[in-house]
């Protein structure tokens, strides 16, 4: 079963940058770009969202509440796991929970670790998300990473013992190196001919493509300072700001060929046909 599933990571680059507030408030202009272009294309996404972004701007919470788009968690702090442990893990979800039932957001089926975070090492946060009544985790990055990486979970979405549907995000194998082409900073740098033609063999595959985008994939006009987790490398940080012009472009190209949906609904799809279900 196939699908392009459309995500952004709703988050607030400032709080991690040195003297981030007195860079400019970005993240409600950039959210509202992708909200009417979204309305435009008629597509749904799952918004993966902070805890302390949602109580900084509950009205921008609401408005994609409004639009018909999901709401998930990404942690209330945006802390990676290896940071928590399991109790503290589990505090910080119902914080971010909280935040976001606050803005009306209902039932809330899914979480993305932060940085893509959920390793062998701290594979207790798929019981800790199934305890607290989530369905799906789009968590995991299935290679050997510098920063957080399962390379033995495999690339293929499946449902885990405590039942949690996991979908790790798509890669892209390169000689030497395997990348997750259909979102951030490598939906921008890489040729596009080749994202696409990607695209397009996994869903003929039957395998579903998980992109997810940040606000600042899309801002043009944001002033240059160093991004966080980057080691303080200059030329990685340069690529943070390469490509942002073409992200909408390539989505409208995208979302003339190929179907997108919302993590929620592929996982209600996949709880359809699943055997044990
Ligand atoms: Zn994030």
């Amino acid at each position: 079963m196939s699908a392009l599933l459309l995500s952004v990571d709703l988050e607030d680059v400032r709080d991690w940058v040195k003297d981030g507030y007195g860079y400019r408030e970005a993240v409600p202009d950039n959210t509202r770009n992708y909200l009417q272009h979204f309305r435009k294309w008629g597509v749904r996404a799952t918004f993966f969202v902070v805890g302390r972004v949602a109580r900084r701007y509950p009205e921008l919470i609401e408005e994609i509440v409004e639009a018909g788009h999901e709401l998930a968690c990404h942690g209330d702090m945006h802390l990676q796991l290896d940071k928590l442990s399991p109790h503290a893990f589990r505090e910080d979800l119902q914080e971010n929970l909280s935040a976001l039932q606050a803005t009306g957001a209902g039932d809330i089926q899914g979480f993305r670790a932060p940085t893509f975070s959920l390793t062998s090492k701290t594979a207790w946060a798929h019981d800790v998300l199934a305890d607290l009544g989530f369905t799906y985790s789009s968590s995991v990055l299935p290679a050997a990473n510098p920063l957080y990486g399962w390379p033995e979970f495999g690339r293929k979405t499946r449902q885990l013992p405590s039942g949690i549907w996991e979908l790790p995000i798509t890669l892209r194998s390169f000689p030497g190196l395997q990348v997750p082409i259909a979102g951030g900073v490598y939906f921008r740098v890489l040729p596009f001919i080749l994202t696409r033609w990607e695209i397009s063999r996994s869903l003929s595959r039957g395998e579903p493509v998980g992109t997810y985008f940040h606000p600042y994939d899309i801002d043009t006009g944001q002033e240059r300072f160093m991004h966080p987790d980057l080691g303080e490398k200059k030329h990685l940080n340069m690529l943070m700001y390469i490509g942002r012009a073409k992200v909408f472009k390539r989505l409208e190209i995208l979302q003339r060929s190929f179907p997108f949906q919302s993590y929620g609904e592929y996982v209600s799809r996949l709880e359809k046909t699943s055997p044990e279900s």
